[in-house]
């Protein structure tokens, strides 16, 4: 029997894309989604804010919270931008620009940045030839096959220390954790969160240079995704985000489902309790009102511990491993810069911060990495041209005190990474900052640790069969994958065995 009705639980990106893709697979189904905070898009939060200096300039800078860019690989993203006409407002960074081609590293206790090879053929140039890169990768390519027999999972710090040993690993895995995940690569699942590392170690029988190097299959990329021309949009773009930012696509999927017939969304409302009926196939969704209602078919789209308060009442229906992964926290910082005769940054993405030679536990500035947005995504300003924006990121496994997100210190931290890379003359300062704004997410990003894979299809398998009846489902970013472009791949494929 298709679904009568159906409780979405959660209204950021998975819920929302859940709700987008049900009403239109089941348009006799009436479809509620609940969120508890009076907004929806969960951790996408982008706004703008007027800036000026001493000298009448003024601008309107459009600044990210949480997300700030999409990859053109997530044929599930490039789909909601074409059915939710979302094309025009398309800004794309190209991969021929800096933005795309310099990427840099802030190695802790050394001042100033270390910019990456782009390509294969500029790692061979100085001065990456005497770092620790060069015979690193070397010696993956001749290094026989390592791979332990039976082992189903390793985090990302073994797997890139069995590979490439425990140098290039601190350097250059733990950044790359640190970009995406704000976590340690040592805990991190290489089978969650970068399985495109394993399928290139298999095609390389066993070296992941030369897996690298034959390249992936892409042929059917976007096959059965309905992308029009945003394919052709975004081909030549390394990121892309929107001229209003992130919150583009909440609020783009807020308005078609306030159109939609068959969707309401309740927003402050809070979901606290839910339990499969026993006189009938329903389930039943407590709201934090005290008020009851039974839905045929549920989605939970919010982080799973928070599900597993929801499960907890009676033990037959508690789901296993809701809590089995922790979740990082992040501050972020944005930052405007008045304009000025000398660049801010040089050009590039932004620079990642290694973690540090003696771990987590010594003192460190708790930098994560910073963006150089303005590079990247100037269009999405307006007003005088000239003010740098940037972002920093803060904490995952660094200890942070509220020192640590003083702007007096944190600009202390951007002088020392800044300064002698750029052409700041000896013992200039960067400006205080026109504008700039703390936020403290707090367990925003779920760690997929290892065995995440495994222990998700024991959760699926116990949603199918038992008291569940697989009428319950369960997305979201502490599931399938935290970029974006997962949450809507998940919510797209909810309900598809309703
Ligand atoms: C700082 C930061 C930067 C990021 N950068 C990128 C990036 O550049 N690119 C990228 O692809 N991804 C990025 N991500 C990851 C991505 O943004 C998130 O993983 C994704 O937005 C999570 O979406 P979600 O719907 O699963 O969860 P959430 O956004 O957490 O939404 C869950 C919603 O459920 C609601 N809720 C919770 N409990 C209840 C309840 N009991 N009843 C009702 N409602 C409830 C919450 O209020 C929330 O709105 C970033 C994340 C962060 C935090």
């Amino acid at each position: 029997m298709p679904p009568s009705s159906i409780a979405i639980i959660g209204g950021g990106i998975a819920g929302l894309s859940s709700a987008f893709y049900l009403s239109r697979r089941f348009p006799q189904a009436a479809i509620t989604l609940f969120e508890k905070s009076s907004r929806e898009g969960g951790w996408i939060n982008s706004r703008r804010v007027d800036v000026k200096d001493g000298h009448g300039n003024r601008a309107q800078m459009l600044l990210e919270a949480g997300p700030r860019t999409l990859r053109s690989n997530s044929g599930a993203v490039l789909e909601l931008i074409n059915l939710l006409d979302l094309r025009s407002s398309l800004i794309t960074t190209p991969k021929t620009s800096p933005a795309a081609k310099h990427q840099f590293l802030q190695i802790p206790g050394r001042p100033g940045l270390t910019r990456l090879p782009s390509s294969l053929f500029s790692l061979l140039s100085l001065p990456y030839a005497s770092s620790a890169l060069v015979p690193s990768i070397l010696l993956e390519a001749v290094r026989p096959s390592n791979k332990p027999k039976g082992q189903d999972d390793e985090s990302l710090g073994a797997f890139l220390t069995r590979r490439f040993g425990a140098k290039f690993e601190r350097l250059f895995g733990s950044a790359l954790v640190h970009g995406i995940y704000a976590a340690d690569s040592r805990m991190l699942s290489t089978k969650a969160a970068f399985p495109m590392l394993l399928e290139a170690e298999k095609r390389g029988n066993g070296s992941l240079v030369w897996g690298m190097l034959r390249g992936r299959e892409k042929v059917g990329l976007f096959a059965g995704y309905d992308v029009g021309e945003v394919r052709t949009l975004v081909d030549n773009a390394s990121i892309f985000s929107f001229f209003d930012g992130m919150e583009s696509i909440p609020k783009a999927l807020k308005s078609y489902l306030n159109t939609a017939q068959n969707v309401t969304i309740k927003t402050g409302v809070d979901v606290n309790g839910l339990r499969p009926t026993t006189n009938s196939e329903d389930i039943e969704v407590i709201l934090g009102n005290g008020e009851t209602l039974n839905a045929s078919h549920v989605v939970s789209a919010i982080p799973l511990p928070e599900l597993s308060k929801l499960t907890s009442s009676a033990p037959a229906d508690v789901l296993p491993h809701l809590k089995a992964n922790p979740l990082s926290s992040v501050t972020v910082i944005n930052v405007v810069f008045p304009p000025s005769t000398r660049p801010i940054h040089p050009l590039g993405f932004g620079y990642l911060v290694p973690r540090p030679a003696g771990g987590y536990a010594v003192p460190s500035s708790g930098f994560l990495g910073t963006v150089f947005d303005s590079c990247a995504l100037a269009a999405q300003d307006t007003g005088a041209s000239g003010f740098t924006k940037l972002t920093v990121m803060l904490g995952g496994p660094h200890l942070l005190t509220q020192a640590h997100t003083r702007m007096e210190n944190v600009l202390a931290q951007l002088q020392h990474h800044l300064a002698p890379i750029n052409h700041l003359q000896k013992g200039a300062r960067l400006p205080w900052p026109v504008y700039y704004e703390a936020t403290e997410h707090k367990a925003c990003i779920p760690l997929l640790t290892v065995g995440h894979v495994g222990r998700m299809n024991e959760m699926k398998a116990a949603l199918k069969g038992g008291p569940w009846k697989g009428r319950l489902e369960v997305v979201g970013a502490g599931v399938g994958g935290v970029s974006v472009g997962d949450c809507v791949e998940a919510g797209r494929n909810v309900g598809k065995d309703w």
